[in-house]
């Protein structure tokens, strides 16, 4: 082979080898260097290395490299080194973060740092959130407190409310409230030109009741009878505990008449139902007097504290008559007004004297 030929030929390997290391082509071995045994090795090495290197380059670590040599060798160490990189990020991923890189210059300084970075970020986000959990925990027991106590604030607001507005023997409305509740009833009645009754009810000889049997008796004769009184009245009508042996009726909605018939039929149940003193077996009978006085519908009167109060006093007088006529009876302010002329006027309603108060 002359110079010239030699020279064609090295161009022909190194065209060839070129060709194989900087395209994706595999090119055909032309006869004249099929002929050398050695390049058709070292084309398929190369062709074998650049395979590996194309399986790398898209991450792909499972190609199992065949042929031996240094740069084989260094491909070989690249792909170990990547797979177990890929082993202890999935490590770090599971909460790891002892993982450290020292195979892979540079890149192990950023991977170790990024995993210390982390461990620190995680490490405070898991206090934090510790401290959150415990700050919500002292939270809720804070609320369930507080809750506890605005329980415990509204039952005696409602404990001491009852106390305020309700007698505490009979259970009934105290004469504080009945005013209170009466204004507000007998303005809305006015507004319908409705008539109501305001009714006194004393217990008849209650001192000789009580000389008699003794005060806690006539404790429960007191309750009993407000039981009975209760049982006769409408939702729409009121009773209240005066004070002492007396007792207020609002009766809603009623005439003169009617609030006469009320009455009557809690005197007459009272009278009919004695009380049975559970310590001597006894049967206690007692009665009450009653007055009664009408608010008429056409009275447009303001309902406030002091109508009330005269309104009080005409169905008191009237209850006094009862007393003076026999007891045991129902009396109303306008039979009062016949033999007492003066005291109910349907011009200015009421203008007896006062002598019972509120106060
Ligand atoms: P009258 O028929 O004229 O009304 O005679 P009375 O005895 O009922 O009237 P009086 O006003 O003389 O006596 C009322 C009695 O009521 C005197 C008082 O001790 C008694 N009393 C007042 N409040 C209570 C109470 O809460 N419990 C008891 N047991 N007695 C009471
Ligand atoms: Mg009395
Ligand atoms: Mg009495």
């Amino acid at each position: 082979m002359n110079n010239n030929a030699e020279l064609t030929l090295a161009q022909q390997v190194v065209a060839h080898l070129s060709y194989l290391l900087n395209t994706q082509q595999t090119p055909e071995v032309c006869p004249e260097l099929s002929s050398i045994g050695e390049f058709e090795k070292l084309a398929t090495t190369i062709l074998t290395l650049r395979e590996v290197l194309q399986k790398l380059s898209v991450g792909e670590l499972e190609h199992s490299i065949k042929i031996r040599g240094y740069s084989a060798g260094c491909l070989k160490a690249l792909q170990s080194h990547l797979r177990h990189l890929m082993w202890q990020v999935e490590q770090v991923a599971n909460g790891d973060f002892t993982q450290r890189v020292d195979f892979l210059g540079e890149f192990s300084a950023s991977f170790n740092s990024m995993v210390v970075q982390l461990d620190t970020v995680l490490s405070e986000l898991r206090q934090k959130k510790e401290t959150l959990s415990k700050l919500t925990d002292r939270l809720q027991r804070e609320v369930e407190l507080r809750k506890k106590a605005m329980d415990a604030l509204a039952q005696s607001e409602a404990k001491y409310r009852h106390l305020a507005e309700y007698d505490p023997l009979t259970n009934c409305m105290n004469r504080r409230s009945f005013l209170v509740n009466a204004i507000d009833i007998l303005n809305g009645a006015t507004l319908h030109e409705t008539p109501c009754c305001i009714a006194i009810m004393d217990i008849d000889h209650f001192k000789r009741l009580n000389d008699t049997y003794g005060h806690a008796v006539g404790d429960e004769v007191l309750k009993h009878v407000t039981t009975i009184g209760k049982q006769q009245l409408r939702d729409s009508d009121m009773i209240a505990r005066f004070g002492g042996e007396e007792f207020l009726f609002l009766f809603y909605g009623t005439s003169l008449e009617n609030g006469k018939h009320a009455a009557g039929r809690i005197n007459k149940a009272i009278a009919e139902t004695p009380y049975r003193d559970p310590n001597t077996e006894l049967d206690i009978v007692c009665t009450v007097s009653i007055g009664v006085c009408l608010i008429p519908p056409y009275c447009s009167e303001p309902k406030n504290e002091d109508f009330i109060q005269r309104a009080v006093n005409i169905a008191d007088t009237a209850m006094y008559t009862a007393k003076k006529t026999g007891r045991n009876k129902v009396v109303t302010a306008e039979e009062y007004a016949l033999c007492r002329e003066g005291c109910f006027a349907e011009s200015d309603c009421f203008a007896g004297k006062m002598p019972v108060k509120f106060e």
